[in-house]
């Protein structure tokens, strides 16, 4: 598996590395820049890389490069959670 070097992956400048199963993985935690390698002709990562749980697709802050769909009439679940529900 290819290994970079500090020098081409500072650390310092935000990058860090792991490996997945076979993937090697560099992701830049200043600007989310990620890359992911293997030696092998396909992907098996033992972990998830990310997870993303959207609660609702109601919005009104408006991006307009909103990847989301999410509006001011976007439709959200089907109750309010209050403060208890959300400490468990
Ligand atoms: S990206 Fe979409 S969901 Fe996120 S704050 Fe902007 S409009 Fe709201």
């Amino acid at each position: 598996m290819v290994q970079y070097t500090d020098e081409l992956m500072p650390a310092d400048r935000g990058w860090r590395q792991y490996t997945n199963g076979n993937v090697h993985v560099m992701i830049n935690i200043n600007d989310g820049t990620k890359i992911r390698i293997t030696d092998d002709d396909e992907f098996h990562t033992v972990f998830p890389e990310s997870i993303d749980l959207k609660i609702t697709n109601r919005c009104n802050i408006g991006c307009k490069m909103c990847h989301e769909g999410s509006t001011e009439k976007g439709i959200r679940g089907p109750g309010r959670m209050g403060i208890h529900e959300r400490r468990r």
